[in-house]
């Protein structure tokens, strides 16, 4: 079946559903988007994407011609008409169509544009094992430069560091920012356990808000379980009881070995799992 794609109100079929080449989405990754799950035919956190994308855009100066509302209604209809309850769910807003140069006022209409498809789950061995992770030598973009908050369609920054963790065997890698610290993976968001307690990047370390971990730090705080959002360095990672990383496609995912040292015992730890089990019942129930 041919999956429908919702362009600035129309829905047309996927092989048709096309922008221009002048569109500064294509010619300089000038836009944003968002990444969504859809559970049982319910969004997950529709609101909190939503609100992001509206932040990612006010800091770029795009305007999104629809308010949140009729965003919102369009993914439904989106994931309606193709039949899809468990799914993922992409939002994309460029600059539109413009002239060869950089100026965004030469640029048309915003193209606003959702898709939704099957979502691609890592094997279930991953989640029962655990990943194997490295440090790879790209850094984050530097906060000053492109702040890692904006969801843009500029993902160079983290497409460089997948390759180098690729060619090292590793599906994740993990980057640091220009400081050394420890800011995120190149989807994902990281969280460590030491002591009882879950530790992970603030939001300054220079990373992006995920909605997963946000979900994560709720879960933790109604679970009892001691959050602390600190700035971490890679000797934090490997003296760590447990590793994990948060994602809208990853959720909840052990790490069990970084740059070739076993986190804790070198298997999934008990809060991971815990905190596992909790997501499953929060977007599952
Ligand atoms: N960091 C980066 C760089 C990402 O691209 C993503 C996923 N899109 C995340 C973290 C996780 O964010 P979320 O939980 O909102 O999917």
């Amino acid at each position: 079946m041919s999956f429908k794609v919702w362009i600035n109100g129309k829905l047309f079929d996927k092989a048709n559903a096309t922008v221009s080449v002048y569109d500064h989405g294509l010619l300089y990754g000038d836009g944003v988007f968002e990444g969504i799950r859809s559970y049982g035919g319910r969004v997950f956190r529709m609101k909190e994407h939503l609100d992001r994308l509206w932040y990612s855009a006010k800091a770029i100066l795009l305007e999104i011609p629809y308010g949140k509302e009729e965003l919102a209604a369009s993914i439904e209809e989106t994931l309606k008409v193709n039949g899809i309850e468990d799914g993922y769910i992409r939002v994309v807003v460029t600059r539109g169509a413009g002239s060869l140069g950089l100026d965004p006022n030469h640029c048309s209409d915003p193209m606003v544009i959702v898709i939704t498809d099957a979502i691609s789950l890592y094997p279930d061995k991953l989640y029962e094992e655990g990943l194997e992770i490295i440090t790879v030598s790209t850094i984050r973009n530097h906060p000053a430069a492109l702040s890692p908050r904006i969801k843009s369609l500029n993902y160079l920054n983290n497409i460089l560091a997948k390759i180098e963790g690729l060619k090292a065997g590793c599906i994740e890698a993990l980057m640091l920012n220009h400081k050394g610290e420890v800011t995120e993976c190149t989807g994902d968001n990281i969280f460590l356990v030491r002591d009882g307690r879950l530790l992970t990047p603030p939001v300054d370390a220079g990373i992006l808000e995920g909605v997963t971990r946000g979900a994560v730090l709720e879960l933790a705080e109604a679970a009892g379980i001691p959050v602390r959002e600190v700035p971490l360095t890679r000797h934090d990672v490997y003296i760590a009881d447990e590793c994990f990383l948060t994602g809208t496609a990853a959720e909840v995912i052990p790490v069990v070995k970084v740059d070739s040292r076993p986190i804790g015992d070198g298997l999934p730890g008990p809060i991971t799992r815990d905190l596992i089990e909790r997501f499953h019942k929060l977007t599952r129930e």
